[in-house]
């Protein structure tokens, strides 16, 4: 069975867990970084990116998760996740994980809609999605390589390249699973490719 960690700092992660048993993988919350050997693949959860950037440190997490990237296994960043991953923060001279070629502005959506559902069209993925967006963060500029998945308000709000995903919102907050489908497809594709070596 394909194995889905979760980082388990801080945030979203049991709702990601029950995502992924759900969609038939298995699931493991990464705590430790031995952890990190036991999983195809990674969902940073939703959450607080400054809390979990200081936990990724008190850990000494930063360059095993860099490491994870650079091994090709993939990666999925939501909401607070996708800050994590990115490359350039939009107001930071520094990055966290910065593996995905984004560029991220945090809590952008405005204070009135600090909170809210739309129903979303997601490349390859769905023509309907409920998507939760919770103080959510969005991509201002995307690198060559990037692929557009979907965008709201004019605004891009999920991207992929390659083996590294990110979207703006929470998609395991509903019992819609078809993104974390998508992305356990991702890794079993990155498996078979590596089986086929
Ligand atoms: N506002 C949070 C941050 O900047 C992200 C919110 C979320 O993950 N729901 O980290």
């Amino acid at each position: 069975m394909v194995k889905i960690g979760v980082l388990a700092l801080q945030g979203a992660v049991s709702e990601h867990v029950r995502s992924i048993k759900v969609c038939g993988a298995e699931a493991i919350a990464v705590k430790n970084t031995s952890d990190f050997a036991l999983v195809d693949g990674l969902i940073l959860p939703g959450g607080e990116s400054t809390a979990m950037r200081k936990l990724i440190d008190r850990f000494e997490m930063l360059a095993p998760l860099q490491q994870f990237a650079a091994a090709g296994k993939p990666m999925f960043g939501t909401c607070a996740g996708l800050i994590l991953l990115a490359k350039n923060l939009v107001g930071n001279d520094f990055e966290h994980i910065g593996v995905l070629d984004v560029k991220v502005e945090r809590n952008s959506f405005g204070r009135q809609v600090d909170s809210f559902e739309t129903n979303l069209k997601i490349k390859d993925v769905a023509e309907d999605f409920t998507a939760v967006f919770i103080r959510a963060p969005h991509i201002v500029e995307v690198g060559e390589t990037v692929d557009i998945l979907a965008t709201f308000d004019g605004r891009i709000i999920m991207a992929r390249q390659g083996h590294l995903l990110g979207c703006s919102f929470h998609p395991e907050l509903t019992g819609d699973h078809r993104i974390t489908a998508y992305f356990i497809e991702m890794v079993r594709e990155t498996l078979a490719k590596q089986v086929n070596l």
